[in-house]
């Protein structure tokens, strides 16, 4: 963002300036109804970042739309990957505009974060909306020429399950579709992933779990969007129950971990990810990443690092659908 100063941000009075200029008129009291005690005090007094200001393409001319503090506990508000434009079954893929998909709230800018660091969000909670949309189409997904014709299922969410029929209800795993940072160069759709993140689609990026992203530019530029209640690893039809949401997140400058591609943290384990053109190329890099990393960990070579990959390390599939494809590799914290 030209022309800003991260000393004046923290200058009390600038910084109101700033909130003022960026729209974002700090903290507002809201009731939230159907949320349990225990979380209703604290979500009363945090910041929202509403829906209404999102991006849909990762860009490094995009300019903040929100700035927030190193640490503090914000709600982003999410709207669905179709901007809540399926509203019932008979709204098929073929009506939905691929320049309307995957809204992304945002973009964050972070105060303390800059150029070349390492930027953390933190998840704490997801919390879905109570209607999610499946869909499949022949334009869509790893088996889209079998499809014969398009259909759109609409799914209630009921406490911790998916309706997905009358007779069967699908465990959820709520987790977020979309989340990266202004790119180093480049524009790229939010249905795309990449280095940056973006649509990243992995099922680990779920509550309690931290996401370290490469900042390219000043303040990382964070947008989020396409909460999936429950998706596969390999998303193969192309959608997840895509639902809108509101997700407490905090954000960080992490000084102890350098990376060139999105790495995830949950509580137990550590994951590389990476996005290519081909599967074997995605493997490959998330590999690559993953040894480099045991290898710093456990102070080893990389000989020792890849055997101890091989034998304790699981390789897997973010996404087969996405314009580029994803793959993973995860280590538990036990070997490391
Ligand atoms: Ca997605």
């Amino acid at each position: 963002m030209a022309g800003l100063h991260y000393g004046s941000v923290a200058n009390p009075s600038k910084r109101m300036a700033l909130h003022k200029r960026l729209g974002i008129k700090g903290p507002r009291a809201k009731y939230i109804p159907s949320m349990d005690n225990r979380h209703r005090q604290q979500v009363i007094s945090l910041r929202r970042l509403s829906s209404r200001k999102a991006i849909y393409v990762f860009s490094k001319k995009n300019k903040p739309a929100y700035l927030v503090s190193e640490g503090e506990r914000v709600i982003v508000e999410t709207k669905d990957a179709f901007g809540g434009s399926v509203r019932s079954e008979k709204d098929l893929f073929e009506h939905v505009s691929m320049d309307k998909v995957n809204p992304a709230t945002g973009p964050i800018m972070v105060e303390s974060v800059f150029r070349g660091d390492t930027l953390c969000v933190e998840i704490e909670r997801i919390r879905c909306g109570r209607r999610g949309v499946v869909m499949c189409s022949p334009e869509l997904g790893t088996l889209g020429t079998d499809v014969r014709r398009s259909r759109t299922k609409v799914v209630r969410i009921v406490g911790r399950k998916a309706i997905f029929s009358e007779d069967l209800a699908v465990d959820l795993n709520p987790h977020i579709g979309v989340v990266g940072v202004s790119p180093a160069r480049g524009e790229y759709p939010t249905y795309h992933p990449g280095d940056f993140g973006g649509n990243m689609d992995t099922v680990e990026i779920t509550e309690r779990s931290r996401v370290y992203l490469p900042a390219f530019v000043d303040g990382g530029m964070v947008a989020m969007g396409d909460v999936h209640a429950a998706m596969g690893d390999g998303e193969v039809c192309g959608t997840g129950v895509e639902v809108p949401a509101e997700v407490q997140v905090r954000f960080f400058k992490e000084g102890e971990l350098a990376v060139k591609r999105p790495m995830i943290e949950t509580p137990t384990n550590w994951i590389s990810y990476a996005a290519a053109k081909t599967l074997d190329e995605a493997a490959r890099l998330a590999t690559s990443d993953l040894v480099r990393f045991i290898s710093e960990r456990r102070g080893v070579d990389f000989e020792d690092a890849y055997m101890l990959a091989s034998v304790a390390a699981n390789l897997g599939i973010s996404q087969v659908v996405d314009p580029l494809v994803a793959a993973k590799m995860s280590i538990s914290k036990r070997y490391l």
